[in-house]
């Protein structure tokens, strides 16, 4: 239960999903957290439920003020930054045809530019702590192409070799600060029930997402909390620039 014991983290995304999966863990193996959303109801519940000394921070993931004045608050209020979890995302599924110029730039707005904003913005503070861990969550759809969602493969895609390059710069500086990205298929979050209740026959757009991976089962938000954990604590100290998937085997055929 101290895998993290002591080290402050933020974490975007955290009111829902995957980053409120990624907060509650973190916050049971011992880090401080601060939930970063622009959900600032489900954020605020979410902090509600773990308890001091954990934090809610109003952040929209596009703003690079918004990152200044998040990052800047969690060090005033916590002492320090040692991870950053980025899994404030979203999704719209339409193939190439279908996808707009604004489709595409609000989706590689919030999950490209949120991602790079982010890696920029916990650089100073994680080296002022003596190093950290950035874990980027990107997809299976960052790793292999998706027929109805090319803005959004596009910007996982993204998300992965900004993550090799951020860490290999990293390295190469001396900074003791390493950062990996998550791949994981399709994981029962709000994010997944959205699309799954807009398919014409939900029920049958549920066993699909199931029979998908080998596993034959969708993640469940632990699946991928669990990795973060691992990623976000000194046991994975040796590991920096890598991309894990998390997906029952979807992308091992
Ligand atoms: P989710 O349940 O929809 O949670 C995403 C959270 O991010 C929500 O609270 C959302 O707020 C917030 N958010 C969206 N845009 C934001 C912005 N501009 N600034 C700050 N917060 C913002 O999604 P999830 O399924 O947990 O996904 C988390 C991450 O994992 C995403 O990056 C997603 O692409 C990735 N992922 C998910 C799956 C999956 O199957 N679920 C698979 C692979 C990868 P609102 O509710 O206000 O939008």
């Amino acid at each position: 239960m101290h895998r993290v014991e002591g080290k402050v983290a933020i974490v975007t995304g955290g009111a829902s999903g995957i980053g409120r999966g990624c907060a509650r863990r973190l916050a049971a193996e011992g880090a401080h957290v601060v939930v970063a959303d622009r959900d600032e109801v489900g954020g605020q519940r979410v902090v509600d439920e773990l308890g001091t000394p954990h934090r809610f921070l109003a952040l929209d993931v596009t703003s690079e003020a918004g990152w200044k004045r998040v990052v800047a608050e969690t060090v005033k209020q916590l002492g320090r930054l040692d991870i950053l979890v980025n899994a404030a995302g979203i999704a719209i599924f339409k193939d190439i045809e279908r996808t707009t110029l604004e489709d595409w730039r609000l989706i590689n707005g919030v999950n490209s530019d949120g991602v790079f904003l982010g890696c920029k913005a916990v650089l100073v503070p994680m080296k002022a702590a003596g190093g950290g861990s950035i874990i980027n969550l990107s997809s299976v759809a960052g790793l292999i192409g998706v027929a109805d969602a090319p803005a959004y493969c596009a910007s996982k895609g993204a998300v992965r070799l900004l993550t090799k390059s951020v860490a290999l710069h990293a390295a190469r500086s001396g900074y003791n600060i390493r950062c990996n990205s998550v791949h994981p298929s399709f994981i029962d979050t709000p994010m997944c029930d959205a699309v799954i209740n807009g398919a014409p026959d939900p029920a049958k757009a549920r066993k699909a997402f199931e029979r998908a991976a080998p596993l034959g089962r969708m993640g469940q938000v632990d699946d991928v909390a669990h990795l973060v954990v691992y990623l976000a604590s000194d046991e994975s100290r040796f590991v920096t620039g890598a991309e894990i998937a998390v997906d029952g085997g979807l992308t091992a055929m």
